[in-house]
């Protein structure tokens, strides 16, 4: 970047494991930095597996109303307004019906709302969100490593794709958490995306400054050409924001919210 040039700043974030801890969806420690992006008028787009009732139902604890992309890059949100770049749920069930019986798994649409509470460690209303899906098909596997590869490029040869998120392989349509980047940059905009897993490498990719957050497991993400925190989940989200921003000349949070 030129000195003298002026870019406006964004930010991508995937939400577990990056923004919010894998365990106990804690984020206190990106709190400051949040406050901080919101005082230099940095937007900040959440990027998640997660369902629009999920994140709406949880934006308000970080003050955020930005734009927001859900089902791992299937629609960015952005007020009333909405652009598609997946496949509707319903023709994703459709498509996986022949291969049903053939492999050992089940998604969400086979089991009950308390199956899927066990699962994920949600309490009712916020299972009810995570299965409030237009976009995607999450399965728990129970097939073997082997399988589970034949499997997605079956659904490939259907003309969806799989992506292995935190928990879950996710069925969805031919889309990952980078193209909604295209969508959002502009010119002279420079975002920053940081994500913890798979699911998040083509956005990482897509950023002009890709962040991995490190896991507390021993998952590596292979990616060239990023920026990866010591700490993993939300202390690693705000140490490396605070690092970048820092390096970036963003002035520091000036009201103290208490
Ligand atoms: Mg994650």
């Amino acid at each position: 970047m030129m000195a003298e040039e002026k870019f406006q700043l964004l930010v991508v974030s995937d939400l577990d494991g990056t923004l919010l801890d894998h365990h106990d969806y804690s984020f206190e420690e990106v709190l400051p930095v949040l406050d901080r992006l919101d005082e230099n008028g940095i937007p900040l787009v959440i990027n998640t597996s997660k369902t629009r009732a999920e994140w709406l139902a949880m934006r308000g604890q970080f003050g955020n109303l930005d734009p927001f992309v859900v089902e791992n890059g299937s629609a960015i949100y952005d007020g009333n307004e909405v652009q598609v770049f997946g496949l509707p749920r319903a023709e994703i069930l459709e498509k996986l019906k022949p291969l049903r019986g053939l492999y050992k798994y089940q998604g969400y649409s086979d089991v009950s709302l308390t199956e899927i509470m066990e699962w994920t460690g949600l309490g009712r209303q916020e299972a009810e969100r995570s299965a409030d899906r237009h976009f995607s098909e999450p399965l728990m596997w129970q097939d073997t490593a082997e399988r589970e590869e034949e499997f997605c490029q079956k659904i490939e040869e259907r003309g969806l794709m799989t992506l292995r998120g935190g928990r879950f392989l996710h069925v969805l349509g031919k889309t990952d958490k980078g193209k909604p980047l295209e969508h959002l940059r502009e010119d002279k905009v420079a975002i920053i995306a940081l994500g913890d897993r798979q699911n998040d490498l083509a956005m990482l990719e897509a950023a002009d400054i890709g962040v991995v957050i490190a896991t507390d497991d021993d998952f590596f993400l292979e990616a060239d050409d990023v920026l990866r925190s010591s700490e993993s989940g939300p202390r690693g989200w705000a140490q490396m924001m605070t690092k970048i921003l820092d390096q970036l000349n963003i002035p520091p949070r000036q009201l103290d919210h208490g």
